[in-house]
């Protein structure tokens, strides 16, 4: 068995223990593959393996990545899930290459994504970030202005609202790393009762994964636990 095969074999398994705890269907929890930093080789071999949903961070490695990991390259499906800061001027690659956008947390971003998504192209998928922490400088919109935001995404033609997304700090204490989770959870169904209709929840990373399918995740996002040890910014290639 390759590294990479039990890697993804363990993480599977923890995704499977956690539904069980939780009483979930595992397929209610969808792995998406954080391959920010790791060369095709890997990214291609993971696929390979069956992991169909990839996520990356940094624009430019995306949209490189994206072009030569295309679904006609690679022959079969393959589905590309945009979840870090996005700054404007390079809001058209993403609404070009994109399935799903995770990191939308201003209106601005994402009038520019709905207006810049082809045609020819669904609309595109998009999770609002929510800064649960009240640190000042954190990517997300402060929970007191997430009403107004999804609001006015909502009415977006070319995007299509599926859920909230967050990034907490990191905490090691199980029971801790649960409370940001669930805050998005109740923010996620008071949303709902509101007439939104969400039906994503993108929490849980490699640390956290079981604490977030407790909460109800349904996207986990996860790159150390299945690609090994994270290499520096930028030595993709
Ligand atoms: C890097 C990253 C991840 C994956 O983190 P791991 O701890 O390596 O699993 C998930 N989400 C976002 C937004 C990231 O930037």
């Amino acid at each position: 068995m390759s590294r990479l095969e039990r890697y993804r074999a363990e993480v599977l398994q923890r995704i499977a223990s956690a539904c069980r705890r939780a009483r979930r269907a595992p397929e209610e929890v969808r792995l998406i593959a954080v391959s920010k930093t790791r060369d095709l080789e890997e990214i291609r071999a993971l696929h390979a393996l069956g992991q169909q949903q990839f996520g990356e961070n940094y624009v430019q490695e995306f949209i490189a990545k994206c072009d030569r990991l295309s679904p006609e390259v690679l022959k079969t499906p393959i589905e590309w899930h945009f979840i870090g800061a996005i700054q404007g001027n390079k809001s058209r690659a993403v609404a070009e290459r994109a399935q799903w956008v995770h990191s939308v947390d201003r209106l601005k971003i994402a009038e520019r994504l709905s207006l810049q998504r082809p045609d020819h192209l669904p609309p595109l998928q998009v999770c609002l970030q929510v800064d649960l922490s009240r640190e000042p400088g954190k990517n997300g919109i402060p929970e007191a202005r997430l009403w107004e935001l999804a609001d006015a995404v909502a009415e977006l033609p070319r995007l299509v609202l599926r859920g909230l997304m967050t990034l907490p700090a990191p905490s090691d204490d199980p029971a801790a790393q649960r409370l940001p989770f669930a805050r998005l959870r109740e923010l996620r169904d008071a949303l709902n009762a509101e007439g939104h209709a969400l039906d994503t929840l993108s929490m849980g990373m490699s640390a956290d994964l079981e604490a977030a399918i407790l909460e109800g995740t349904t996207m986990v996002r996860v790159g150390t636990a299945l690609f090994g040890p994270r290499r520096p910014q930028g030595r993709w290639e």
